[in-house]
């Protein structure tokens, strides 16, 4: 596996690739890979004959005071897992060639790039908008692998390839868990074993919920109750919202698939998460 830095080598080495008649599926990460991105990398590998890691940690999706300067970075670790599971190629731009001096573009998304993650986190998505088309453009894939881990972040990416006439697929990855529920995350680092012990609940209060709410519980009352369940376990709760499944509208029927999503304070660490609400079956 060859580690690339610039657009041009990128660019030179797929070319190669597609004059041999290789197909290519890119990755997108931050580094400090875990068995989620190893996952996003087989998925890869599952639909493409060549696969690009990318790893690059994206200083324009940090906001003031997020943990840009604390972000876990080890390029030999993370190249020795993505050998491991099979890359071709890893692309890791150094930020002064993702942004030169000049540089003066933002992609800017409405509708689902609004609210939720939004709300806390101003410019997350204009920061995600801009590395993400930068990236899938620079790489001109077949597909690229995303994960539902971050989910509103895949149907902002889904939203900006169809808005922006870009043709690479996105293929969506299943959230990979630790053995208590808990979405592995780089951020995850971040927990001292208290915090870790009460992480997992999270994922748990999201799956009795998105439970009762396909049973046909409430839904006032079914979020009110995991809202509170949160905001008591949690040192905050940042939202909870019941959302389609793939326009990120706000739900209140089960007649398509939805999802429920939250994100919680922990300590210093920010935790999200979301389960599948599965739509009514309907009657025969
Ligand atoms: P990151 O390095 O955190 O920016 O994540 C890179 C990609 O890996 C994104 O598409 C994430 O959604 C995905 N990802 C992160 N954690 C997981 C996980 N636990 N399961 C599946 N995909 C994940």
């Amino acid at each position: 596996m060859r580690t690339v830095r610039t657009v041009s080598d990128l660019r030179q080495t797929l070319q190669a690739w597609r004059a041999d008649g290789d197909s290519v599926a890119l990755v997108p990460t931050m580094g400090a890979l875990h068995d989620g991105h190893l996952a996003l990398i087989r998925i890869a590998q599952s639909q493409a004959r060549r696969t690009v890691v990318s790893l690059f940690v994206n200083p324009r999706q940090f906001g003031a005071g997020e943990d840009l300067a604390r972000y876990p970075r080890d390029e030999a670790r993370d190249a020795t897992l993505m050998r491991e599971a099979g890359a071709n190629l890893l692309y890791a731009p150094e930020p002064e060639a993702m942004y030169p001096a000049g540089f003066a573009t933002t992609v800017a998304m409405e509708g689902p790039a609004q609210g939720m993650e939004a709300d806390t986190r101003p410019g997350f998505f204009a920061g995600v908008c801009t590395v993400v088309a930068k990236l899938l453009l620079q790489a001109g894939a077949d597909c690229a692998v995303f994960g539902e881990k971050d989910y509103q972040q895949l149907i902002v990416v889904r939203r900006l390839v169809a808005d922006l006439d870009i043709e690479t697929r996105i293929v969506a990855a299943p959230t990979v868990r630790e053995t208590d529920g808990l979405a592995r995350s780089s951020r995850n680092a971040y927990l001292d074993p208290g915090e870790r012990a009460r992480a997992p609940r999270l994922h748990a209060v999201l799956q009795e919920a998105a439970a009762a709410l396909a049973a046909g519980a409430p839904p006032a009352s079914t979020l009110d109750d995991a809202r509170r369940a949160l905001g008591d376990h949690f040192d905050a709760l940042h939202y909870l919202e019941w959302r389609d499944g793939e326009t990120l509208e706000r739900a209140t029927l089960l007649d398509r698939p939805g999802r429920l999503l939250a994100a919680v304070q922990l300590g210093t660490t920010r935790l999200i998460d979301n389960v599948a609400v599965p739509s009514a079956r309907k009657a025969a």
